[in-house]
């Protein structure tokens, strides 16, 4: 028997993705009075930020969380759709894991340690100065800077103990420095603001200074909503095929053809699309050099209260030696639930721990945070977590670029190929890796198409 021929449908510009990078190129041309067809691979919107709902109404922020005020597309985006802020309280002491036992302000706070790590960000600074956001590749050092990691440059200028604690803080916001190319953590933190605003932790200039209450992800169903039935769920995209006409894009059971297509996504998740014609090699080296980071685990905690307040600490953790590496208070300003939210990370004894089985990672991680915050640490109403590394979707966090990856491949990051564009917030050069980037990414992709449809 024949199967029955599939509708195909027709549109100016097919996205695929339904991140925050996706959803605002999206918004855009459907502004613009483009017809667009959104396809997501998943049973929801949001990629990377998720926020489920609980029954009596309070929300899980599981995904990215953390904005800025400097972060205006998301400030205003945050604005447009009616969520409410909360400031990241900073007040009280941190609690810092010394090899033995907790102490509650943080060793880096020694005058020689403090004077040695404060020479070599200055140096680090200076260095990320000299890159070229558009262009990594075209740093005077790029391809000495590319060759090295962070890890072998910082093991040149600080010592074990040192180099384990900036390894945690690091991790939180990048990778294991032994994973990543020295040139781009230097690209990355200038891109994102400089050092103090990246390397977030209990630092009041710091990217990470607002949450949404009710969680990011409702911004992306806001867009959804406007985006009708132009967004199709449960459609992941196998197969990119381009002809002079335009691209036909396919799943298992839609197919869709439209004369531009963005895909907004990490890019080593867009290496894993078949295109007709293959990509060139660049492409398809730069998609296998640009991984997803270690695995991260992240958890929330929710208690009646912020009990550690009354201890006199901010809810700050940060432990190099693990199984919880970080731990924040994410406690909204109404106080009707208190928040601590907290990571795990690919290292030793939070490796161990991520393999666990279910009950096994909440008893573990509720065990490590005893020796920090006491036997009240137990008293909490509801734990949840979610891996993004072994999430289909997402496969991690955030995406490194490996030694040589910037100078030989970088070129192809943004560069479209043919009528197939790149977005997604690796594609930013601005606050990449953050939805903030993801936004700006987006809205880029989106005017590289209204530029070449305007043209006669
Ligand atoms: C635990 C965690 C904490 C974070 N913390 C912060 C933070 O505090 N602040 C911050 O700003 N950022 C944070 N981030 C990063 C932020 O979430 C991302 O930078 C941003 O959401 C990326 O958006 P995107 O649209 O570029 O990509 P994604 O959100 O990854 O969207 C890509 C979309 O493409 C879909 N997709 C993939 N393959 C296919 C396919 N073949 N067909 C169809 N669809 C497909 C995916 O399902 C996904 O919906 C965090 C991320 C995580 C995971």
């Amino acid at each position: 028997m024949t199967e029955p021929a599939k509708d195909i449908e027709k549109v100016d510009v097919v996205i695929v993705g339904a991140g925050f990078s996706g959803l605002a190129a999206a918004r855009k041309l459907h502004k613009a009075g483009k017809a667009v067809i959104v396809l997501e691979a998943r049973d929801r919107v949001g990629g990377r930020i998720w926020d489920p709902q609980l029954p009596d109404g309070r929300t899980v922020l599981l995904g990215g969380q953390w904005i800025a005020e400097e972060q205006t597309r998301m400030w205003s985006l945050g604005d447009e759709f009616g969520l409410t802020r909360f400031t990241t309280v900073r007040e009280g002491n941190l609690l810092f894991y010394n090899g033995e036992t907790y102490l509650e302000s943080p060793p880096l706070s020694g005058d020689n340690e403090k004077s040695k790590l404060d020479e070599v960000i200055e140096e680090f600074e200076n260095m990320a100065k000299t890159v070229p956001l558009e262009a990594p590749w075209l740093t005077p050092n790029a391809n000495e800077w590319d060759s090295l990691t962070l890890y072998s440059w910082l093991a040149q200028r600080v010592d074990n103990a040192l180099l384990e604690q900036m390894t945690i803080t690091i991790m939180g916001y990048m990778s294991m420095p032994a994973d990543l190319s020295l040139l781009h953590a230097l690209f990355y933190t200038r891109a994102n603001g400089g050092f103090a605003s990246l390397f977030a932790m209990g630092n009041e200039n710091a990217h990470d200074t607002h949450v949404f209450e009710e969680g990011a992800q409702r911004i992306t169903e806001g867009i959804a909503k406007e985006l009708g039935d132009r967004l199709r769920l449960d459609s992941p995209v196998f197969t990119i095929s381009q002809r002079q006409a335009g691209v036909t894009v396919s799943g298992s059971n839609f197919t869709v053809q439209a004369d531009q297509v963005i895909v907004a996504m990490p890019p080593t998740l867009s290496g894993c699309i078949h295109y007709d014609p293959a990509m060139p090699s660049t492409r398809n080296m730069l998609t296998q050099r640009t991984h997803m980071a270690g695995r991260d685990l992240k958890f929330i905690l929710m208690y009646e209260k912020p009990f550690w307040r009354e201890q006199g600490l901010s809810g700050t953790l940060s432990n190099d030696q693990g199984p919880v590496n970080i731990a924040l208070d994410s406690t909204p300003d109404h106080e009707r639930w208190a928040v601590l939210a907290g990571f795990v990370n690919d290292r030793a004894k939070g490796r161990d721990l991520i393999d666990l089985p279910d009950a096994g990672r909440e008893q573990g991680i509720v065990n490590a945070l005893t020796e920090a915050f006491g036997e009240q640490i137990r008293t909490y109403v509801s734990y949840h977590e979610h891996d993004w590394a072994a999430d289909d979707w997402s496969r991690g966090c955030v995406t490194v670029f490996a030694p040589a990856a910037w100078t030989s491949y970088g070129q192809a990051l943004r560069e479209p190929v043919g009528n197939i564009h790149w977005a997604g917030t690796e594609t930013s050069i601005e606050y990449p890796g953050q939805m903030e980037g993801a936004v700006r990414a987006g809205e880029r992709a989106a005017e590289e198409i209204l530029s070449i449809t305007k043209k006669p």
